[in-house]
């Protein structure tokens, strides 16, 4: 399936694309030909062009339908929930953990996702960025927040839970932070530690050993500290919120996404249109938590009813905010699914009231923008990179085709080819 080597004699690789969706244009175009040569897009070319030199390559996608690699704002790549998930936060070593993460990364890439955004970890997830980066092994492109900031006893407060000799004192260093200065001294671990980003848990949350899944977590004081010295560092920051109060008072604070925004409100998603926040919905995630958590036992008693309260609304509030004209960028909170099943955001945003085009734009472009990496990724263009993608089928007619991905190009190397 690894096919790098294979190709690196190959000085131009021709795509034959039977249809084209490129990620900006609502139009889809036939019969193209994208043309790759190290590893960016050097031009598309009506027709179906074939090779003139012996050394470069044909890759034919007359029967598909190519796009730019797909974008995940919001994953959780080093781990995936499970009943003993709890109980491995006791057992598990970290090697463990990055071999793991291993499998998730791939799983990933050959889904379709050329790019994500990983919103929280133990900071493995930076580690194997790197090593995806360096080409030691296979994954997507990881832009990382290294570990999530929370306050104490807050969504992402890594002992929440744990008996009174276990918890310990964790600190900025650890991600959990109270007061002006030490939520300043957390955001500068995190550009000590490696993060291209800052996530914060705005919000109680849903898989966190705590009863409230949606009272605010940070003052005003302390969202303005982490934004402003996020700011110093080139960092955007990312804010998961489930209830209004804290959600309200993030976009205040001026933060770049809201994540899952469960309880958003009219005037919120005014406030996000006039700000210019961006909002990853995260639908799969909130559908998959609701499932589960009719299974006696696959949750801790205090997560129940959270999954069951919180899970089931965020389509609706996705369906309003889309309406309402909040920019939207596509994400799923992969991790707390299993990894490789993104493409079902797709099924529920459509479901939703998005129309199939515009789905597959949030999670090209959209994801592009929000990263701030327009200029690089997003869509088919010259002088892009070569992040492509092929499906079967016409999504367009049928978004559950966003399964079948035939054909994964990132940075013009292939690793997938079912052609
Ligand atoms: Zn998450």
């Amino acid at each position: 399936m690894f096919l790098s080597c294979f190709q690196l004699a190959a000085q131009k690789q021709y795509i034959q694309c039977g249809r084209l969706i490129d990620g900006k244009s609502d139009k889809v175009r036939r019969e193209m030909t994208v043309i790759v040569a190290d590893g960016r897009i050097e031009s598309i070319e009506k027709g179906f062009l074939t090779p003139e030199n012996e050394e470069d390559r044909l890759i034919d996608c007359r029967h598909l339908t190519v796009m730019p690699g797909l974008m995940d704002m919001h994953v959780h790549i080093e781990g995936e929930t499970s009943p003993d998930h709890y109980l491995k936060r006791f057992t598990q070593n970290r090697e463990v953990t990055a071999f793991e993460s291993l499998t998730y990364a791939e799983r990933t890439l050959m889904a379709g996702f050329t790019t994500v955004r990983d919103l929280g970890g133990s900071g493995v997830n930076i580690a194997l960025r790197d090593a995806i980066n360096k080409g030691l092994v296979t994954g997507p492109r990881i832009f990382t927040c290294g570990k999530s900031i929370a306050s104490t006893g807050g969504h992402a407060d890594p002992t929440s839970g744990f008996r009174r000799t276990l918890e310990g004192d964790a600190g900025p260093r650890e991600g959990v932070a109270d007061g002006v200065a030490q939520c300043t001294e957390a955001v500068r671990w995190r550009y000590k530690n490696g993060a291209d980003l800052i996530k914060i848990t705005g919000t109680g949350g849903v898989l966190s050993m705590a009863k409230n899944g949606e009272n605010p977590q940070f003052s005003r004081e302390e969202m303005n500290a982490i934004v402003q010295t996020a700011k110093d560092y080139g960092f955007h920051v990312a804010v998961h919120a489930h209830g209004a109060e804290g959600m309200k008072r993030a976009v205040l604070a001026g933060v770049h996404s809201i994540e899952h925004g469960t309880l958003m409100t009219p005037e919120i998603m005014d406030l996000m249109i006039e700000k210019g926040t961006w909002y990853v919905p995260t639908i799969t995630a909130g559908k998959f938590v609701a499932e589960k958590a009719k299974i006696p036992g696959y949750y801790p008693e205090v997560i129940r009813p959270k999954a069951l309260a919180i899970g089931p609304k965020i389509q609706a509030t996705f369906a309003r905010a889309y309406k309402r004209g909040v920019q939207i960028a596509f994400g799923t909170d992969a991790g707390v699914y299993p990894h490789g099943e993104n493409w079902k955001e797709f099924l529920y945003m459509t479901e939703a009231g998005m129309p199939p085009m515009e789905a597959i734009q949030s999670a090209t472009m959209g994801g592009a923008m929000l990263l701030g990496m327009e200029d690089e990724l997003g869509s088919v263009e010259a002088g892009k990179r070569a992040d492509i993608i092929a499906v079967e089928g016409n999504p367009l007619e049928n978004i559950a085709q966003m399964k079948q991905v035939r054909f994964v190009m990132k940075d013009g190397v292939i690793y997938k080819s079912e052609l």
